[in-house]
Order: structure tokens, then C-alpha cells, then sequence
């Protein structure tokens, strides 16, 4: 099973079993922290993360799979990006079509 479907079989368990996964569980505007692009708001997000009954797996996804935005397991996009040496692009939100 990759990381993804492992981490996805492990949040669908406690969804269902009322475990605790911070992201999930945050109201609509708190959950905003966990994509923001304030390093403040991500210190809050990942600072959260560490409650999470999914932490483990969540940062086994993201170690294999390192997404280049949000915070997931803890660690911000800056903190995975620094250490990957991956420098990301900003997405282009103007509605310009190329
Ligand atoms: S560890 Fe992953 S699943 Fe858990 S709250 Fe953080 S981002 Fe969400």
C-alpha cells in the first residue's frame, strides 16, 4: 500500500471512529491555517498537528510524497522545502488564461 493509501485508510478509521485528526476537526476558518500561506498561521496548524491520531502516517505520505504547499504532519511547506531544496512557484491566481 503506497504512504497516500495508508494515511487515507488511517483518517477514513478515524473519521469513523472519532479519533483525533486536528485538519479534519478544525471549523471552516481554522482549517485555512493548514494551506495558509502566513508562517504564523502554518506555526499554528503544525503546532496542532502533533495532537493527531495519523501523525505517523501523515508523515510517512509526506516524506514520500512531499507536497510543495500546506503543512501536513507538522511540518510547514517552508520547513520541507528547505529541507528538500525545492524551491516552489507560486500558483497563478490572476485568472489569466496562458
Ligand atoms: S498530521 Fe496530517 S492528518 Fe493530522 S492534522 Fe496534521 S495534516 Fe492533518
Amino acid at each position: 500500500m503506497t504512504t497516500r493509501g495508508e494515511l487515507n485508510r488511517q483518517l477514513a478509521r478515524l473519521w469513523s471512529s472519532g479519533g483525533r485528526v486536528p485538519c479534519l476537526d478544525a471549523g471552516p476558518e481554522a482549517r485555512g491555517a493548514w494551506t495558509s500561506d502566513a508562517s504564523g498561521e502554518q506555526a499554528v496548524a503544525a503546532r496542532a498537528c502533533l495532537g493527531c491520531d495519523a501523525l505517523g502516517a501523515c508523515r510517512e505520505f509526506v516524506t514520500a510524497e512531499p507536497d510543495e504547499w500546506g503543512v501536513y504532519g507538522g511540518i510547514t511547506d517552508r520547513e520541507r522545502n528547505h529541507r528538500t531544496g525545492h524551491k516552489a512557484t507560486p500558483i497563478d491566481i490572476s485568472g489569466d488564461a496562458a
